[in-house]
């Protein structure tokens, strides 16, 4: 392999995502020589904002919503106080009719009718008294749901919308998955708020406000970047190719860009790169079980496709859940109704998020026969005319969501502990420890990374840096 050139740098970071760069952020404040390495042609990763032709969307909408107020204030400082409160305001399209998202009882009850109503709240009652009796335990997302919901409320809200997010069976999702998704949600919690004022504000304020960039969730990165390239270095339109390493310690990563080949060696490494992905390019190689539990691990894979509307506006929600088989794509968001100006002035655009496996038949589609097809149901749903659509933008976005099945966790494991042996070594983030991170939890990986890797170099302490909340 010819190698153009060979640098050094106290800290080499790997992906240029909200993990690495919030890394690079607090490391370079803190007057470390830093690069980030970035594949793509921009930073932001999964949350990146695209521009095109005056329109702006998130790879399917992204709210900064966070319990950790000193990440809240670091992004705020970030943006220079940029940063919008939006109301969040979601439906669930079920056989045609909106339901309110997160459920609400009052809502649901009045428009499943009393039948279906009498069967839910039946059934709910029913698990609550089996449980005290029988201990089956509890595996799957489809066990975790039936346990805490009964088994009606899963099969209306949850199954079909799970499967097509997944694309798995919900017995064959983990449970560890659900639990931190739905966790502090009882359909006890649920009443009260249907029939309690108090209760129902407090549940609005804690699930229905969130937090935007005006110019969308990619601006937390941009900034990022601005901020890192003062004093270190991002390199983008790069991958990472190889990483050596002997002795238990990184020695170097190798890096291919139009340029060339090139070599960084470096006294500490963070990698976001995906768990499964980074134990290929680790040379020499790891043991063979390790090479089997990556390639064992799966992600689900999502296409989204825009439409640019000559129209004000489609409608007044930020996001609408699409459970229905028979309707190929699982999620809309208009992101006009996140920030005014994601769309040009009496212009407006619809972001479809279709959940696939790279291969598959959604993947493998034409932009053309995509573009056409999301018309079509748009047009079927009622949304929109064909007519009204000027422009459209198709996008195939790998590894978007880490696939927890239900025997993902010893395999996660295998991989991680192999990993613990370097003592140069982090490994940040959604993909880089196969975790289901939001964009806080992601940053919070990567701030808690650079806090190890400035106490090993005995770095000073600068920026104040948030604590981990969760
Ligand atoms: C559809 C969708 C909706 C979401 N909605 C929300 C939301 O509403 N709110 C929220 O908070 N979060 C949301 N998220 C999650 C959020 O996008 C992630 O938590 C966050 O982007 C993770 O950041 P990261 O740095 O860990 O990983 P990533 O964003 O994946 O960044 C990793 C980076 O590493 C780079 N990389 C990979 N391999 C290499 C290589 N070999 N060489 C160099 N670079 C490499 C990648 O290009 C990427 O830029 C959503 C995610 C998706 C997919």
């Amino acid at each position: 392999m010819d190698v153009l050139n060979r640098q050094f740098k106290d800290v080499v970071i790997l992906g240029g995502g909200p993990s690495g760069l919030s890394a690079g952020h607090v490391l370079s404040e803190s007057g470390s020589n830093v690069l980030v390495i970035e594949r793509q042609a921009c930073v932001g990763g999964l949350a990146k904002t695209i521009e095109h032709h005056g329109f702006r969307f998130d790879l399917g909408g992204h709210r900064f919503i966070t319990g950790n107020r000193q990440l809240e204030a670091l992004v705020r400082e970030v943006l220079e106080g940029d940063l919008l409160v939006v109301e969040r305001s979601s439906k669930i399209l079920l056989d045609g009719k909106f339901y309110d998202y997160p459920i609400s009882v009052r809502n649901a009850l009045s428009r499943l009718g009393l039948r279906t109503s009498i069967r839910l709240v039946a059934d709910y009652l029913w698990e609550q008294i089996r449980k005290h009796f029988t201990k089956t335990p509890i595996i799957s997302l489809e066990d975790w749901v039936v346990r805490h919901f009964g088994r009606s409320l899963f099969d209306v809200f949850f199954k079909e919308y799970s499967e097509k997010v997944w694309g798995v069976p919900c017995d064959r999702i983990a449970k560890e998955w659900v639990a931190k998704r739905i966790k502090g949600l009882s359909l006890g919690v649920a009443i009260r708020g249907a029939f309690s004022r108090a209760e129902s504000r407090r549940l609005r304020t804690l699930a229905n406000q969130f937090l935007y960039p005006p110019l969308g969730i990619g601006q937390i990165c941009d900034n990022l970047q601005l901020r890192i390239d003062q004093t270190g270095q991002v390199v983008t339109d790069t991958s990472v190719i190889g990483i050596n390493h002997k002795d238990n310690e990184i020695q170097s990563v190798m890096v291919q860009n139009a340029g060339g080949i090139h070599e960084y060696s470096g006294s500490e490494f963070i990698s976001s790169i995906p768990l499964t992905v980074i134990v290929q390019l680790l040379n020499p190689q790891p043991p063979v079980e390790v090479l089997q539990a990556a390639a064992s691990l799966r992600f689900r894979d999502l296409v989204v496709v825009t439409v640019m509307l000559d129209r004000e506006r489609v409608t007044d929600q930020t996001w609408m859940y699409i459970p229905d088989r028979d309707v190929p794509f699982g999620r809309i968001h208009e992101p006009k109704n996140w920030s005014a100006r994601m769309a040009p002035e009496g212009k407006t655009h619809l972001v479809v998020e279709y959940f696939c496996f790279s291969g598959d038949a959604i993947w493998t589609a034409t932009d053309t026969a995509l573009e056409q097809r999301t018309v079509r149901e748009l047009n079927r749903m009622g949304f929109i005319e064909p007519d009204e659509v000027f422009d459209s933008a198709v996008l195939r976005i790998p590894k978007a969501y880490p696939l927890f099945e239900v025997d993902y966790i010893q395999k996660q494991k295998c991989i991680v502990d192999y990993f613990d042996r370097f003592s140069n070594l982090e490994l940040v983030g959604r993909g880089g420890q196969f975790e289901y991170y939001n964009t806080d939890h992601a940053m919070e990986s990567g701030i808690a990374a650079a806090e190890a890797v400035r106490g090993r170099l005995a770095l000073p302490f600068v920026v104040e840096t948030p604590a981990l909340v969760s």
